[in-house]
């Protein structure tokens, strides 16, 4: 047996256990299948957490946590108990360690982030926003960005069954928090998607849309079916994405009869039409793919969709570790049959800089992966530039590494620079965490922060 750094070994998946946790100690199993009871019983606030985990949790987390929601948090907590009940799966909260197991929970980590986790010296990077990908000002008409030549974004709503403290449509997506108030759409969610709708029809180099919100899970069925049967009806359009954590984080209802049989009559219709719908999930690690998951992915592809993909997001403490990435994508591959696809770097958001790793970092990652998963389910490790898409992170142009800064170039136009005759001869900047970066690098930051706070302001 050759020594090689990462082991392979087949593990069955495992739904934890949700009698271990005091507040669901009587909850059957026909209740925990139910997607209604897990939507009534998502833990939105402390209090819940509380009754759920009970006195195993010390009140130094509860602390944590609130003083995180009062001053750094900007997304609201929404969390269903399919996924409180993969955090510390093998443990009781009456186990000795619990706490600090829960503290160090990769899922915990994003999902219920706290004060602590996150960095004081360089809590966001000086040139993070709330909408880091500009994707408001992509749209065609709102909710629909306009990125690419060929493919659509459309935002259906700002609202999800789950909330991700990482979620990079955090000036859009979810309740507003202490610190964040969020985008509010102004057209209703009908006159939306109708606009939408116009658009698509009078696009005709549009050939794929990605579906989106927040998550489609939210949106009553008969409109999400009715929505996607509309695109099916446009021509040019050849791809059509669904894009759900709820499939990982509320399996439950994608398992029902009614979405079930809804996504059945969507499949037969676009065989017929040669059109690929395909739903995109969004799971970060291998303890989240339990049975239920796997059920919830095989049941789609039963009803005749092309695929069902995981878009991860790298996050520190989640999935920074070749072996956390692979197991996850073996969980994915093995049992799910869900095909790994990418993994985003984590957007410049405002306090996020605990999460995300420096392009340098990705870049080690996606080399150290190579060669373990079969060809077509090795991930890509991507950067979303600002301005610019989704690049492998290894199609960097440049990279200073001292001040953390690489430059990227593109090979098309968005949707605001028509009129740009440089757009495609410019360079576009990426910005690693400044905590990461050498003295030196470090001191250029203090510098350029210095300079722009002292620049004057115009008057008149
Ligand atoms: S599911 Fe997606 S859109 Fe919703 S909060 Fe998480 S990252 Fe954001």
């Amino acid at each position: 047996m050759i020594d090689q750094p990462y082991v392979y070994r087949h593990s069955a998946l495992v739904e934890p256990e949700w009698q271990r946790l005091p507040g669901w100690a009587a909850v059957t199993p026909q209740e925990w299948g139910s997607a209604q009871w897990q939507r009534a019983h998502c833990i939105k606030n402390i209090r819940q957490l509380r009754q759920v985990i009970g006195d195993g949790l010390d009140e130094r987390f509860y602390a944590d946590l609130e003083r995180d929601q009062a001053e750094r948090a900007t997304m609201s907590m929404l969390v269903p108990p399919q996924m409180i009940n993969t955090m510390v799966p093998r443990l009781s909260p009456a186990d000795p360690g619990f706490t600090d197991a829960f503290y160090a929970d990769p899922v915990r980590r994003y999902m219920i982030p706290v004060f602590s986790d996150r960095r004081t010296d360089w809590p966001s990077h000086p040139e993070a926003s709330r909408d880091s990908l500009h994707e408001a000002e992509m749209w065609a008409v709102e909710g629909l960005t306009h990125r690419y030549p060929t493919k659509v974004l459309a935002e259906l709503l700002p609202t999800c069954p789950q909330y991700c403290g990482h979620c990079t449509r955090m000036d859009l997506v979810g309740n507003p928090t202490p610190i964040i108030d969020k985008h509010k759409f102004e057209l209703g969610r009908d006159d939306r998607l109708s606009a939408m709708m116009d658009y698509l029809r009078r696009s005709p180099g549009v050939r794929d849309v990605v579906v989106s919100g927040g998550d489609v899970a939210n949106l009553p069925w008969p409109r999400l079916e009715s929505f996607v049967a509309g695109l099916l009806e446009i021509e040019n359009i050849r791809d059509i994405r669904l894009a759900t954590k709820a499939l990982m984080g509320l399996p439950q209802y994608w398992l029902t009869d009614e979405v079930r049989a809804g996504m059945e009559r969507l499949a037969t219709v676009a065989r017929q039409r040669d059109v690929s719908i395909a739903i995109h999930t969004h799971v970060n690690s291998a303890q989240s793919v339990t049975p239920l998951v796997a059920q919830a992915a095989k049941a789609m592809l039963e009803t005749g969709i092309r695929d069902v993909r995981n878009q991860g997001v790298l996050l520190r403490g989640t999935n920074d570790k070749t072996e956390q990435i692979l197991d996850l994508c073996f969980a994915l591959l093995d049992d799910a049959k869900i095909m790994p696809y990418y993994f985003y770097m984590c957007d410049m958001i405002p306090n996020a800089e605990h999460w995300r790793l420096s392009l340098a970092e990705a870049q080690q990652l996606q080399h150290d992966i190579m060669g373990y998963l079969p060809g077509f389910a090795t991930p890509r490790f991507i950067c979303d530039v600002p301005y610019v898409g989704k690049r492998w992170v290894h199609q960097v142009a440049r990279y200073d590494r001292e001040r953390g800064i690489s430059y990227w170039t593109k090979n098309y136009r968005t949707g605001v620079e028509s009129d740009d005759a440089l757009a495609l001869d410019r360079e576009y900047e990426y910005y690693d965490p400044i905590h990461l970066l050498p003295e030196a690098g470090q001191e250029y930051w203090r510098a350029r922060i210095a300079e722009k706070t002292a620049e004057p302001v115009a008057v008149g």
